[in-house]
């Protein structure tokens, strides 16, 4: 059984957007409240969060989390990534650091960006990361997981020790196969140039932040029970799907309920959102729970 809790169902400035005064910023249904967009999953007893936004503290106490076996990134944009320094709770409460599972590219901004969590000599009470690399290809998340580390291969170099057990060059190449079965599969897609992943966990597929879904990933996307996919307006955007655009491809992998999310106060508030859609393809909102 997989579960996915909606930690928050908005574009990146959240909804209500500060300082707007249109209808849906304004409306007092707590449905039309959206943080930026995160999802707690629990799946094969392990709890696992997709992104951890500026809104990562919010969410993790509006929702009593209290551990997490790991975090998986989309991307490395600010709203799926702004949270991260806030990990330090868990570090105190787990007394290790936090799994978080990227790839090699997500590695690199979140290098730029805290550069202070990856000091040689670190000021005390900085976040402690576990950065395990992933790409395209499906890999496993273990509750026991301590890999990710660098790891020196005699007259070889560094690589980075993957959860399924092999090792794997910061340049992605593997060096030995892997051994375990793996219980994420990446689905790649593309936010405007950008190469970004989504992630099928069980029957549950979770896409956020793509406006381009290439042909070779429908194949995983077979057999759904919950899809999740954003939209940011009725308009064609440069980096996200349009509403049309979202609509289409929710037909086309044919999932038996599709759940729309990143959204943006450009939609009418929920309620009549909700009555312009497809029974099978709705907005989702923030707390909203779906199960496989
Ligand atoms: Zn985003
Ligand atoms: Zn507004
Ligand atoms: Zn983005």
């Amino acid at each position: 059984m997989t579960r996915l809790t909606f930690l928050g169902t908005g574009t990146s400035q959240g909804v209500p957007i500060i300082g707007c005064q249109c209808p849906v910023c304004r409306s007092a249904d707590p449905k039309d409240k959206r943080l930026r967009a995160a999802a707690l999953v629990e799946h094969d007893g392990l709890t696992l969060l997709i992104d951890a936004g500026p809104d990562f503290r919010a969410q993790m106490l509006s929702h009593d989390v209290r551990h997490l076996d790991a975090i998986l990134l989309t991307h490395a944009h600010k709203d799926h990534t702004g949270g991260l320094d806030d990990v330090r709770s868990f570090n105190y409460i787990d007394r290790k650091a936090v799994e978080i599972y990227c790839e090699a590219a997500v590695l690199r901004s979140l290098r730029n960006d805290y550069a202070y969590a990856f000091a040689e000599h670190k000021y005390p009470g900085a976040p402690e990361w576990h950065v395990h690399l992933i790409d395209q290809r499906p890999f496993r998340v273990d509750s026991s997981a301590q890999s990710g580390e660098l790891e020196w291969v005699h007259d070889k170099g560094y690589f980075y020790r993957m959860p399924d057990g092999s090792l794997q060059a910061p340049d992605n190449s593997i060096l030995e196969a892997p051994h375990e079965a793996p219980n994420v599969i990446p689905i790649r897609g593309f936010h405007d140039q950008l190469p970004i992943l989504g992630f099928r966990i069980g029957n549950i597929g979770y896409i956020t932040d793509m406006s381009r879904l290439p042909e070779e990933e429908f194949s995983k996307l077979e057999g759904l029970e919950h899809l999740t996919l954003n939209t940011v307006g009725y308009k064609p955007h440069h980096s996200h799907f349009s509403l049309d655009e979202a609509i289409a491809l929710a037909r086309r992998i044919g999932a038996r309920h599709t759940w729309l999310t990143h959204l943006s106060h450009t939609f009418p508030v929920h309620a009549q959102f909700c009555e312009e859609l497809p029974p099978e393809i709705q907005p989702a909102w923030d707390g909203l729970v779906i199960e496989d």
